[in-house]
Protein backbone atom coordinates (compact mmCIF):
# COMPACT_ATOMS: atom_id res chain seq x y z
CA UNK A 1 0.00 0.00 0.00
CA UNK A 2 2.89 1.97 0.72
CA UNK A 3 4.66 1.66 -3.05
CA UNK A 4 7.20 -0.68 -0.90
CA UNK A 5 7.96 -4.29 -2.88
CA UNK A 6 9.27 -7.38 -1.22
CA UNK A 7 12.91 -8.44 -1.79
CA UNK A 8 10.98 -11.30 -4.32
CA UNK A 9 14.07 -12.00 -6.34
CA UNK A 10 16.24 -12.59 -3.05
CA UNK A 11 13.06 -14.37 -1.53
CA UNK A 12 12.53 -16.77 -5.38
CA UNK A 13 15.82 -17.53 -4.18
CA UNK A 14 15.92 -19.03 -0.75
CA UNK A 15 12.31 -20.49 -2.43
CA UNK A 16 14.02 -22.66 -4.92
CA UNK A 17 17.04 -23.55 -2.69
CA UNK A 18 15.34 -24.51 0.05
CA UNK A 19 12.52 -26.28 -1.95
CA UNK A 20 9.27 -24.19 -0.90
CA UNK A 21 6.80 -22.74 -2.03
CA UNK A 22 6.66 -18.63 -1.81
CA UNK A 23 3.33 -16.55 -2.05
CA UNK A 24 2.63 -13.55 -3.27
CA UNK A 25 -0.10 -11.68 -2.62
CA UNK A 26 0.49 -9.09 -5.41
CA UNK A 27 -2.84 -7.40 -4.73
CA UNK A 28 -1.73 -3.66 -5.04
CA UNK A 29 0.72 -4.56 -7.89
CA UNK A 30 -1.71 -6.45 -10.47
CA UNK A 31 -2.80 -3.96 -12.15
CA UNK A 32 -0.35 -1.36 -11.66
CA UNK A 33 3.22 -2.44 -11.63
CA UNK A 34 5.15 -4.29 -14.65
CA UNK A 35 4.43 -4.18 -18.56
CA UNK A 36 0.37 -4.06 -18.86
CA UNK A 37 -0.13 -3.83 -15.25
CA UNK A 38 0.79 -7.08 -15.00
CA UNK A 39 2.40 -7.37 -11.78
CA UNK A 40 5.19 -7.37 -9.67
CA UNK A 41 6.95 -10.31 -10.85
CA UNK A 42 6.45 -9.53 -13.95
CA UNK A 43 8.11 -5.94 -13.49
CA UNK A 44 11.12 -8.23 -11.78
CA UNK A 45 10.69 -10.68 -15.04
CA UNK A 46 10.96 -13.35 -11.99
CA UNK A 47 9.48 -17.02 -12.64
CA UNK A 48 10.03 -19.80 -10.82
CA UNK A 49 8.17 -22.99 -9.96
CA UNK A 50 7.85 -22.26 -6.85
CA UNK A 51 6.09 -19.10 -7.16
CA UNK A 52 2.49 -19.40 -6.16
CA UNK A 53 0.65 -16.21 -7.43
CA UNK A 54 -2.45 -14.22 -6.00
CA UNK A 55 -4.06 -11.62 -7.94
CA UNK A 56 -6.82 -9.69 -6.41
CA UNK A 57 -9.38 -7.84 -8.74
CA UNK A 58 -10.77 -5.71 -6.12
CA UNK A 59 -8.59 -3.05 -6.73
CA UNK A 60 -6.89 -1.94 -9.80
CA UNK A 61 -9.32 -3.71 -11.73
CA UNK A 62 -12.28 -1.87 -9.69
CA UNK A 63 -14.43 -5.35 -9.85
CA UNK A 64 -14.39 -8.38 -7.14
CA UNK A 65 -12.94 -11.53 -7.34
CA UNK A 66 -9.59 -12.89 -7.30
CA UNK A 67 -7.14 -15.39 -9.09
CA UNK A 68 -4.23 -17.83 -8.66
CA UNK A 69 -1.29 -18.49 -10.48
CA UNK A 70 0.75 -21.67 -9.40
CA UNK A 71 2.09 -24.85 -10.07
CA UNK A 72 -0.27 -27.54 -11.55
CA UNK A 73 0.51 -29.46 -8.08
CA UNK A 74 -0.85 -26.10 -5.86
CA UNK A 75 -3.98 -25.42 -8.73
CA UNK A 76 -4.99 -29.25 -8.23
CA UNK A 77 -4.98 -29.31 -4.30
CA UNK A 78 -7.20 -25.82 -4.23
CA UNK A 79 -9.41 -27.00 -6.91
CA UNK A 80 -9.49 -30.03 -4.21
CA UNK A 81 -9.43 -28.63 -1.25
CA UNK A 82 -10.33 -24.59 -1.42
CA UNK A 83 -13.85 -25.41 -3.50
CA UNK A 84 -16.47 -23.00 -1.51
CA UNK A 85 -14.41 -20.21 -3.16
CA UNK A 86 -14.01 -21.45 -6.85
CA UNK A 87 -16.94 -20.81 -9.61
CA UNK A 88 -19.40 -18.91 -7.03
CA UNK A 89 -20.46 -15.98 -7.95
CA UNK A 90 -21.56 -14.64 -4.74
CA UNK A 91 -20.55 -11.34 -3.88
CA UNK A 92 -17.08 -11.06 -2.45
CA UNK A 93 -15.93 -14.66 -3.03
CA UNK A 94 -15.35 -15.54 -6.72
CA UNK A 95 -12.40 -16.77 -7.37
CA UNK A 96 -10.90 -18.60 -10.09
CA UNK A 97 -7.62 -20.49 -10.06
CA UNK A 98 -5.33 -20.98 -13.41
CA UNK A 99 -2.03 -23.03 -14.27
CA UNK A 100 0.78 -21.30 -15.54
C1 LIG B 1 -7.24 -5.95 -0.53
C2 LIG B 1 -6.27 -7.04 -0.32
C3 LIG B 1 -6.65 -8.38 -0.49
C4 LIG B 1 -8.06 -8.79 -0.82
O1 LIG B 1 -8.52 -8.23 -1.99
P1 LIG B 1 -10.09 -8.28 -2.30
O2 LIG B 1 -10.20 -7.81 -3.71
O3 LIG B 1 -10.74 -7.39 -1.30
O4 LIG B 1 -10.50 -9.71 -2.14
C5 LIG B 1 -5.70 -9.36 -0.35
N1 LIG B 1 -4.43 -9.06 -0.02
C6 LIG B 1 -4.03 -7.79 0.19
C7 LIG B 1 -2.58 -7.53 0.53
C8 LIG B 1 -4.93 -6.74 0.05
O5 LIG B 1 -4.53 -5.47 0.23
Amino acid sequence: MDGDIAPLAQLVELAEKYGVWLVVDDAHGFGVLGPQGRGALAALALRSKHLVYVGTLGKAAGVSGAFVCADAVIIEWLVQRARPYIFTTACGSAASVTRC
